[in-house]
């Protein structure tokens, strides 16, 4: 649909909410009468870039929204309004650290290589009480929940409102579960182009959490909102096609241990970026301070934490951070609920992109059980403890930052590192209870 106004006339939209995304995922949105997209969807919505994580100041100019109309989604839970992902302009020209503007970049860095990458994201996310400090479902108590039939049920009225939404848009949705904490679940639709998985990432995110609200709970993708139980990922598979689609270039059976699972050469070359850049990549996939309270984490409850901890890459086994599940294709388990739509898909395009154009080899696989003989691995690099090892690293790799953007990775660097000095300044209950005696 190219015009927003007569999208408005066919579908009896009121408003539309123009969004964008800033550096720490925050959507912001401005609710614009039908009466006035025209003009909008010319010129974009006007936003004070300061007043929102865009390493703005405030005696910029305006920044304008333009939204895509590419990318418009009616509300199944409200249809007199739709959603639109906008594209954030300052002066002419493109804020180039607006998180959907550096995807769109790499999208089209990808494309002169002839290569079109398309992902799919599994969100998990927890449904907790409206304060947000407790599993909704009082009777989600067991010791492996994965799965749990009758626990799934009892949340049946939010999980297949979601999912009859999720139908309706024509997003291929096929299963949704229980998983592995108490109070948490997952939902799976199809895998499309890196931009479309990035704005209905978005706008998934959107959607459970005004769903939750509408049923008087609260949902959350925060990476461990639990102590002790199994966190958010937010695993991304990956695969990569010509540029009309219909040939997978990850498939084959290119050379060695890759060939053996089924990638072909550009796929492990691509993989191989992902494993070069995964110290860096993780300031991006895990980029708050609670997100290394998943990975690296002590077992959790259920047994297992489904994390990863070290850069190591297998076939069909799930403790490591590079899953081969099938040929053809490959899951990165180490991004988290936390992970922004947009950079998610720019920084896995920009290792990719790296690693083929250095030929990168992924080093050899793993096939162990990470969680009980992992110490047992002593070549493979750690993933950071912190977020402040993490954003050190994204700092360091300087090839990964040019991919991305100089300009958006010194905000990014900024921004987190402020971040960062905020939680330390934090004082915690911990120093008290480990010192006060010292
Ligand atoms: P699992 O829990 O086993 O990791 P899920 O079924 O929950 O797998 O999620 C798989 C995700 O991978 C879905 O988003 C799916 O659309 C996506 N996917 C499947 N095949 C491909 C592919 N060839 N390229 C990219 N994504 C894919
Ligand atoms: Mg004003
Ligand atoms: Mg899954
Ligand atoms: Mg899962
Ligand atoms: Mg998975």
């Amino acid at each position: 649909m190219a015009d927003l106004a007569e999208f408005a006339r066919e579908k009896g939209v009121k408003y539309f909410m123009i969004s964008y995304t800033d550096l720490f995922g925050g959507q912001r949105a401005k609710l614009v009468p039908a009466q006035a997209i025209a003009e909008m969807q010319a010129e974009g919505a006007g936003f004070a870039g300061f007043a929102t994580w865009l390493d703005l100041t405030p005696a910029h100019p305006d920044m304008l929204a333009v939204p895509d109309p590419a990318a418009v989604i009616q509300l199944p839970w409200k249809p007199e309004v739709a959603w639109v992902a906008a594209d954030c302009v300052m002066e002419g020209a493109e804020v180039e650290q607006a998180p959907r503007n550096v995807l769109r970049k790499l999208v089209a860095e990808a494309a002169k290589a002839g290569l079109r990458v398309k992902t799919g994201v599994e969100a998990e996310f927890f449904l907790l009480t409206p304060e947000g400090d407790q599993i909704s479902d009082a009777y989600d108590t067991a010791e492996k929940p994965c799965y749990d039939q009758q626990a799934v049920m009892r949340r049946y009225d939010v999980i297949a409102e979601i999912c009859d939404y999720m139908l309706e848009l024509g997003w291929g949705p096929y299963q949704n579960d229980h998983e592995d904490a108490n109070g948490q679940f997952e939902m799976n639709w199809g895998f499309d182009d890196a931009l479309v998985t990035a704005d209905r990432h978005s706008f998934f995110k959107f959607m459970v959490k005004s769903v939750a609200e509408k049923h008087g709970l609260r949902a959350t993708f925060m990476p461990k909102p639990i102590e002790g139980l199994t966190g958010n990922g937010c695993h991304a598979h990956i695969s990569v096609w010509d540029l009309d689609g219909t040939t997978n270039a990850f498939a084959g059976t290119g050379s060695g241990q890759t060939g053996e699972v089924g990638l072909s050469e550009q796929g492990a070359q691509f993989l191989g970026g992902i494993m070069q850049h995964g110290e860096a990549l993780a300031a991006i996939t895990n980029p708050t301070v609670n997100s290394y309270k998943r990975i690296n984490a002590p077992r959790t409850l259920s047994g297992a934490t489904w994390a990863p901890n070290t850069l190591t890459w297998t076939g069909n086994n799930r403790t490591h951070m590079v899953r081969v599940p099938g040929p053809g294709r490959f899951e990165l388990r180490l991004p988290d609920g936390a992970a922004n739509p947009y950079l998610l898909q720019a920084v896995i395009i920009a290792a990719g992109l790296s690693g083929l154009r250095s030929q990168a080899d992924p080093g050899p696989r793993s096939d162990i059980d990470m969680y009980a003989v992992g110490h047992t691995i002593t070549d493979a690099p750690k993933l950071p403890l912190n977020l402040l090892d993490a954003i050190r690293a994204f700092d360091a790799d300087t090839d990964l930052k040019a991919m991305l953007g100089d300009g958006f990775a010194a905000s990014y660097v900024k921004l987190k590192q402020q971040e960062w000095n905020s939680f330390v300044s934090h004082f915690s209950r911990w120093e008290k209870d480990n010192t006060l005696d010292i």
